[in-house]
């Protein structure tokens, strides 16, 4: 049996990561009757290893081994993977959001004067970070602060909690947009599993969930899918758009450990400085990683006898992948992983490997390898238009997943900048035909 809402709203959103929660936050601004629907909890943030493991552990719901055993994860929780991610600011590539004819410059410069954007403090830098900063200068690398979503007041030094959720309201999340929203009377549901769109006459007109082992449908004058670059595409696939979750690409990383003396610690904030190896393809950042999550990647490659160990300097390398694969509309996922993904990494890891001994490292050793920014699965030009609207009216999607091509950088300011100017373009209530992409794709 479904049951209906009782309530029609102005829009519902399905998901709260960084897409969701500025879309529903812009229309909740300006007076609109928004519900936001969440497959995760809503439970406080606590910092606490067990958590974490609820929001990024559970195989085949956020964390999959797809081929050659990359692991792919995503967060689901209210606030989406922004609730563990390193919370690194990569301001929007404008010419690259230009050749779509997308320009989010305006919605950039609101999100700064919204959203704490700046590098750590050298305080709030660790001794690890510095360590690997040195070196790579000494190396002639241009290895520099990295911008951050964080308040800066309320971060504090040797922590390891951003991985794990941070539960002292120092690094920015979308559950904070989420939060203002509802505080202006939008409505939020955890724990609501949202199957399929409805469509009657080519119109979305509502949404069907799961929650608490019942079954219901909310409607809405819009639909807004912020299910991100895994969730969204298994949506639409399941309302009559078969053709989204092709050729994606998810950024491929692999981190890079050296012992040296000393470091006892290895509670640091994550991504504080680094380079991007623009020639090369990819991105090194320094990562520290609290001792779970580093003992789970230490294990995997059978170094066992570096388990617990305390000592690492940690090089990340993330490269940038090409379109390939699919998720098909039971969440299976499939994507070749290339001998030019590998070889990038490779490449970077050699980088790393002459950072870590000329800072002193020894035992240097990698990683398998990861991946945790699925996106491009419902592309702008191809399964929405430059407005974000799919095919079907009243039906837009806004997340990772509309990245119309390769990437490689950190995704969440130009999601949030994409999510402002949906917010816009809705509340204009311009038609709902469809916008013709303006340029090519490519980057
Ligand atoms: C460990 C880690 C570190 C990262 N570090 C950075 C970084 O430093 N900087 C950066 O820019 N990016 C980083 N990222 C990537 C970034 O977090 C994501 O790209 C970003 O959160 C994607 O936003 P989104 O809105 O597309 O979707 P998501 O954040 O994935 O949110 C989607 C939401 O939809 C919900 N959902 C999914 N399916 C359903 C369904 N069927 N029904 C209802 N709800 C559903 C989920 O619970 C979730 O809340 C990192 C990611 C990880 C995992």
């Amino acid at each position: 049996m479904v049951e209906t809402l009782n309530e029609k709203f102005d829009a519902v959103v399905v998901g709260t990561g960084p897409g969701g929660a500025t879309v529903a936050r812009e229309l909740t601004n300006a007076g609109k009757k928004v519900l936001m629907l969440d497959w995760g909890s809503n439970a406080p943030v606590k910092g606490s290893n067990a958590q974490a493991l609820g929001y990024i552990g559970m195989p085949y719901k956020s964390l999959y081994f797809i081929d050659n055993f990359l692991g792919l994860v995503r967060a689901i929780t209210v606030g989406g993977s922004s609730i563990v991610y390193y919370a690194t600011a990569w301001e929007p590539p404008f010419d690259y959001w230009d050749k779509y004819g997308i320009n989010l410059r305006d919605e950039a410069a609101e999100i700064k004067k919204e959203v704490p954007i700046n590098p750590l403090t050298d305080e709030l830098i660790g001794p690890s970070a510095k360590m690997i900063a040195r070196s790579a200068r000494d190396l002639g690398y241009n290895w520099q602060k990295l911008n951050k979503f964080v308040y800066l007041d309320k971060c504090r030094a040797k922590c390891d909690k951003c991985d794990l959720g941070c539960p002292y309201g120092a690094k920015w999340n979308s559950r904070i947009f989420v939060q203002d929203s509802t505080a202006k009377g939008a409505q939020l549901l955890d724990l609501a599993h949202v199957t399929r769109v409805i469509v009657e006459n080519k119109k979305a007109t509502g949404v069907e969930f799961s929650r608490k082992g019942k079954k219901y449908i909310a409607s809405a004058d819009r639909v807004i899918v912020a299910a991100g670059g895994i969730g969204s595409p298994i949506i639409l696939e399941n309302s009559g758009i078969p053709q989204a979750g092709a050729n994606f690409f998810y950024d491929p990383l692999i981190a890079v450990f050296g012992t040296v003396k000393g470091l006892d610690d290895g509670k640091e904030f994550p991504m504080a400085m680094g380079q991007h190896m623009v020639e090369d393809d990819y991105l090194m950042t320094d990562m520290t990683l609290p001792w779970l999550i580093y003992d789970v990647f230490t294990a995997e490659v059978f170094r066992l006898d570096k388990l617990s160990n305390k000592s690492q300097l940690t090089i990340m390398i993330k490269a940038r992948d090409s379109l390939s694969g699919k998720i098909s509309k039971s969440g299976f996922i499939k994507k070749p992983f290339t001998q030019i993904e590998r070889g990038k990494l490779m490449s970077g890891f050699e980088r790393a490997r002459k950072i870590l001994k000329n800072a002193g490292a020894k035992d240097i050793f990698k990683t398998w390898w990861i991946a945790s920014h699925p996106g491009g699965t419902c592309k702008i030009n191809d399964i929405v238009d430059t407005n974000l609207k799919t095919e079907i009216d009243n039906l837009y999607v806004c997340d990772c997943s509309v990245i119309p091509s390769e990437w490689g950088r950190p995704p969440v300011y130009s999601i949030l900048c994409l999510g402002k100017r949906l917010g816009k373009h809705l509340l204009a209530g311009k038609s709902e035909s469809r916008a013709t992409a303006a340029a090519p794709a490519g980057n």
